[in-house]
């Protein structure tokens, strides 16, 4: 077989997969801003490690009444670093534009790839809806749609025995979800309802805080539409429901499932057109807190398309099972003193939960060090040669 054969044989797994320079390059490019290792680079998602001042942890308190002062440290990860998995099986797919021989990861880069292609865009009301007409709509249209199972289970106290609709402006559009008991906990910890839960393994949450970004006010955006808007602020200082149900939710899948590899569990914020994930590990009590990142942009009338950044982080997080690597050895010290908090009643937190406030804004002008592995460093290069790859044949050839 010469060398023709070999070239007509990968490019036929090049149509197989039907993706496109464009798409290559969008990937690449969004993938490269969670692995960028360059302390200048505004667009880069970042992760900051927290650590628990006070809260009423050890009380049996309900989410909506949880308090939880957090502190930031002096130090950012880059957020590629806890999905070292997801991040190869980006690269290494982009790099050779063949599907991997891995079932699962092949699966999931199908779901991926599929999104990027037929599904990016939404059209919404997106400023009309509540905050859990916001998270449904987000499950229907981005999260569930690059699950490998698309169920999710609504909060039903928030209305009633109706059947879940998504709130898009498609009429015909059908939801995975229903209504049931998203409640998580224990009456003598924290406790509560999550807004959506996918899957049994994922929480979608409203943020009652969302942040905005610094100069903007609710009547002059300053010029800025808030889907375009930056946020610098840290979304666990005004939201401490995340924060507690984070943590109980990472207790609870340590006691479901002690089989798995690592026990950092993530949780999606969102609000004010923006995504957060928030991270805590129950194993080595860290709390983490990502960028926040933009949702989608406008492509017409009440039409959006989800931001490239926004699609890569959310197919990482709704797959941490299978691409998320758990907490890197640099980011273990930077404890989030959770288990220094609740003492007395760690036992109830590591052995008794079940599925079923006051903020203090920490604006933390404090230069953070940035951090990354060497792993990160040379995925990173790997990925500007594929965006250097991908525009030389784009403006050449076609
Ligand atoms: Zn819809």
């Amino acid at each position: 077989m010469g060398g023709k054969m070999a070239s007509a044989m990968k490019r036929k797994c090049v149509i197989d997969v039907d993706i496109r320079h464009d798409s290559v390059l969008r990937v690449a490019n969004a993938t490269h801003t969670l692995c960028i290792a360059n302390q200048r680079f505004s667009d880069a998602v970042k992760l900051s490690p927290h650590r628990i001042n006070r809260s009423n942890a050890g009380g049996g308190v309900p989410f909506s009444k949880a308090f939880c002062e957090t502190i930031g440290y002096a130090v950012e990860f880059m957020f590629g670093d806890v999905f070292q998995s997801g991040i190869k099986v980006i690269t290494d797919f982009l790099y050779q534009k063949t599907l991997p021989a891995d079932k699962m990861d092949s699966l999931l880069l199908r779901k991926l790839l599929d999104f990027v292609k037929d599904e990016r865009r939404i059209k919404v009301y997106h400023e009309k809806l509540s905050g859990t007409e916001l998270a449904v709509t987000l499950t229907n249209h981005l999260f569930g749609k690059l699950a490998t199972l698309g169920s999710y289970l609504v909060d039903r106290c928030d209305a009633g025995e109706k059947e879940v609709e998504c709130s898009c402006i498609d009429q015909s559009c059908e939801t995975a979800g229903r209504y049931g008991d998203t409640s998580i906990g224990n009456i003598d910890v924290w406790h509560g309802d999550v807004d959506v839960l996918i899957n049994n393994d994922l929480i979608v949450q409203h943020l009652k805080d969302p942040p905005r970004s610094r100069g903007e006010n609710e009547s002059s955006p300053g010029g800025q539409t808030p889907v375009e808007a930056k946020v610098n602020c840290s979304v666990l200082a005004g939201n401490p429901h995340i924060t507690a149900q984070t943590t109980v939710f990472s207790f609870l899948q340590k006691k479901t499932h002690p089989e798995r590899d690592h026990f950092l569990i993530p949780c999606f914020g969102v609000g004010n057109s923006t995504l957060v994930v928030v991270f805590y590990d129950s194993e080595h009590d860290v709390l983490l807190e990502s960028t926040h990142i933009p949702l989608f942009r406008s492509s017409g009338c009440d039409e959006y398309e989800f931001n490239d950044t926004a699609i890569i982080v959310s197919w990482l997080t709704v797959n941490y099972k299978y691409l998320c690597s758990g907490v890197t050895e640099d980011m273990k010290s930077f404890k989030g003193d959770f288990f220094e908090d609740v003492r007395e009643k760690m036992k109830i937190y590591e052995g008794e939960l079940q599925l079923g406030n006051i903020a203090y804004p920490v604006w933390n002008v404090l230069k953070k060090s940035l951090q990354f592995s060497s792993f990160l460093e040379e995925q990173e290069m790997k990925l500007v040669a594929i965006i250097h790859r991908e525009m030389r044949e784009q403006g050449g050839i076609e």
